[in-house]
Parts: structure tokens; C-alpha cells; sequence
């Protein structure tokens, strides 16, 4: 049974988020004969910008288009999707803090089956759709089967679906704004604080050197440091790392850290959480030390080595500077 699939946009600056495409790829593997609509909320110019880029991967953009929209409040775009959403959609949002604040409250008021974190979709069986999630930190896969037959709200994992970019979609823009009713809501947007901009960009580097707690000691974060000295990188690092006070807070990779798209990544001692992995794009060639063979991270890794980083990474830096 095919009813209608939509991606809900999440964007910054007249820019859509990388998962924007990766939607598209994600929604194709449940209907491959249904056109897909992108719903694309805020406000003014910027809006307009976001709308005709992804409408190279969706055959329809709606557009919404409102002051009250002009900043992300989960509340208010609930009420509009509650409005406008036929009753059998399928929406499908990125498993990001915007995402997880939106879409498990939009599935109880549209009476739909939700599922968060989606890694994988095996497809669709009737009105059976079978999903893959991680729990316990990325250490078990589950198989969901979800009955989509009153509509559905999917949380996909950002970075796991290869972005769409046949561009080929050629979609139209539907300015659907006078659909809009009440956005009324007990939230209110207040400011945006940008984080301390740290002594490094490490948004804007090509290879990093990334610690997590395997490093066991902050004395030990200067191995590190000399590799990526060896290397041309810059030391990166996950939460823990920064919750300890090892490293600032510029540093951190993660969904609540720092977005970052270097060519090359080297992980020593991270376990792989999503949080972790949400804030790695781009598809960067990922080198793993880790001596847990089983780490979540030598799933998404090009190179696993399954090593002690104390040892490993002193020996890999004088290997390096031998080749110099
Ligand atoms: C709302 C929220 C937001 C979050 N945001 C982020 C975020 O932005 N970024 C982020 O990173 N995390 C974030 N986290 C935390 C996240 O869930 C994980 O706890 C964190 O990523 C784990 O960091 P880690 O991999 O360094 O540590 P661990 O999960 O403890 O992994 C350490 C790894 O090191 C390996 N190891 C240990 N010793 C050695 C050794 N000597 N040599 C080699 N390997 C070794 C272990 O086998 C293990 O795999 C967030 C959590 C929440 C709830």
C-alpha cells in the first residue's frame, strides 16, 4: 500500500542540512514509485534558498512560510504538520536534538507508529516496514517492524544514507503558507548564543586526529598531539574528553559539539556513539584504533586496528616522521 512520504528540512543560513539529501535516499527505499515531498518551514529569502536546493531530490517542496517560523520551535511546526499532513503520511525527520524534539509528541497527535534512530530500512511488506535500529550505545542491532497503515514518523540516523544527488528529481515549489493557522505555542524563542569559537577550526581542517576516553589520561593526549603534528591535523576529540576537562570545549565532534568534514579521521579510543558519529560528514576515510574488536566504530570505519592507542600511536608518529 502506498500512501504519501514526506522529509521535513531542517536548514541554517539559507543552507538545508546535509541530511536533507540523505532523506531522499532514505524515503526511496520505502516507496520507490511514490513522489516525495520535502516540507520546508521559516521564513523570508534565506527560505526561498533552501527550497529551490533540495528541489533537485524531491518531486514537491511544500513551502511554509511565516514569521513565526523564522527559528525552529518544535511546537509550533508540530501544529503545522498535525494541520497539513494527510492522515497515511509517512514523515521522516533527522534523528538530531531538532528531530528528537519534534517528531515522538507529532506521532502521538497524528496517531502514528514512530521510530527513533533509524540506521537502515529493509522495506516494506504490505503495511509492514522494517526498520534497524542501535541500542546499548551502538551494540545491538534491533529489527522494528513498524505498521504503517495509519502513517508513520521515522527518526533517521544523520550520515547513514548516502545523500541523493542525482539532481534529477526537478521539483516544483509549492507555496503553501496560506495553510498555515495557528502557531500559537507555550515556547518561546528567545536568542541564539553561538559557542566560544576555541583557538582552533576544526570544521575547516582536511585531517584530524580525534581522542575519545581511551586515551585513559590527559597526560596522555600529547601522544596525540605529536601524531598530528606529524601528520599536518589537528587534535579533535568526543564528549567525555571535554566533560573532563581535558581539551576545550571547540574540540568536540558530536551532535553537541562540532560538525565536522575532514577528508581523513582518525579515531583512537571512541567507541563510535551516534552522538559521536552524528557530527561526522562529508564521508571521510575513517581510520579506527581501538582494542575492543567489537567498538560500534569498525562498522562505520575504512582501517580497524585493533590495538592499544598508548602503544600504536607512538610508534605509527615515528613511522611517519621516518617517512619524512
Ligand atoms: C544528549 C547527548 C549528547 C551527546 N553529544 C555528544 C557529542 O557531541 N560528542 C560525543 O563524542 N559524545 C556525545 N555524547 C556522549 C556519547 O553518548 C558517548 O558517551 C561518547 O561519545 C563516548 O565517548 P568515547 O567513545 O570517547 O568513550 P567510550 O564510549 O567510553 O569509548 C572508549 C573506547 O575506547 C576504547 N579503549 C579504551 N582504552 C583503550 C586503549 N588503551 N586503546 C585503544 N582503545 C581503547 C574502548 O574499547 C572504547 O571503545 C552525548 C550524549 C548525550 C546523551
Amino acid at each position: 500500500m502506498a500512501g504519501q512520504i514526506f522529509a521535513y528540512i531542517t536548514h541554517k543560513a539559507g543552507k538545508a542540512d546535509d541530511s536533507a539529501l540523505e532523506l531522499a535516499t532514505a524515503a526511496g527505499k520505502i516507496y520507490s514509485d511514490v513522489s516525495m515531498t520535502a516540507i520546508v518551514t521559516g521564513a523570508g529569502a534565506d527560505l526561498d534558498a533552501v527550497c529551490n536546493e533540495v528541489a533537485n531530490s524531491y518531486k514537491e517542496v511544500w513551502k511554509f512560510d511565516h514569521d513565526l517560523l523564522t527559528y525552529p520551535n518544535a511546537e509550533a511546526i508540530r501544529k503545522l504538520l498535525v494541520a497539513v499532513l494527510p492522515q497515511d503520511a509517512v514523515l521522516l525527520a533527522a534523528h538530531d536534538t531538532f528531530g528528537m524534539d519534534l517528531c515522538p509528541g507529532l506521532s502521538i497527535k497524528l496517531d502514528a507508529v514512530f521510530a527513533a534512530d533509524i540506521v537502515d530500512i529493509e522495506g516494506l511488506e504490505g503495511n509492514i516496514l522494517n526498520v534497524i535500529r542501535q541500542e546499548y550505545s551502538g551494540q545491538v542491532s534491533t529489527h522494528v517492524a513498524c505498521d504503517i497503515a495509519n502513517g508513520a514518523v521515522l527518526n533517521v540516523r544523520p550520515g547513514v544514507f548516502q545523500p541523493d544527488e542525482s539532481g534529477s528529481a526537478g521539483g516544483q515549489v509549492i507555496d503553501k503558507s496560506s495553510e498555515i493557522t495557528d502557531l500559537t505555542t507555550g515556547r518561546r524563542f528567545l536568542e541564539i548564543v553561538e559557542a566560544e569559537a576555541g583557538d582552533v577550526d576544526i570544521t575547516k581542517e582536511d585531517v584530524l586526529v580525534s581522542v575519545g576516553r581511551g586515551i585513559e589520561d590527559q597526560d596522555n593526549i600529547e601522544i596525540a598531539e605529536e601524531l598530528a603534528e606529524a601528520m599536518g591535523a589537528v587534535v579533535s576529540c568526543s564528549r567525555p574528553i571535554v566533560d573532563a576537562k581535558w581539551l576545550e570545549k571547540a574540540r568536540q565532534v558530536g551532535t553537541s559539539g562540532k560538525t565536522v568534514k575532514p577528508k581523513v579521521y582518525l579515531a583512537l579510543g571512541i567507541s563510535g556513539s551516534f552522538q559521536h558519529l552524528g557530527g561526522l560528514k562529508g564521508k571521510p576515510f575513517i581510520v579506527a584504533v581501538n582494542k575492543n574488536p567489537k567498538a560500534p566504530i569498525f562498522q562505520m570505519a575504512d582501517v580497524g586496528i585493533v590495538e592499544d592507542l598508548l602503544d600504536f600511536v607512538p610508534v605509527l608518529t615515528e613511522k611517519i616522521q621516518e617517512g619524512k
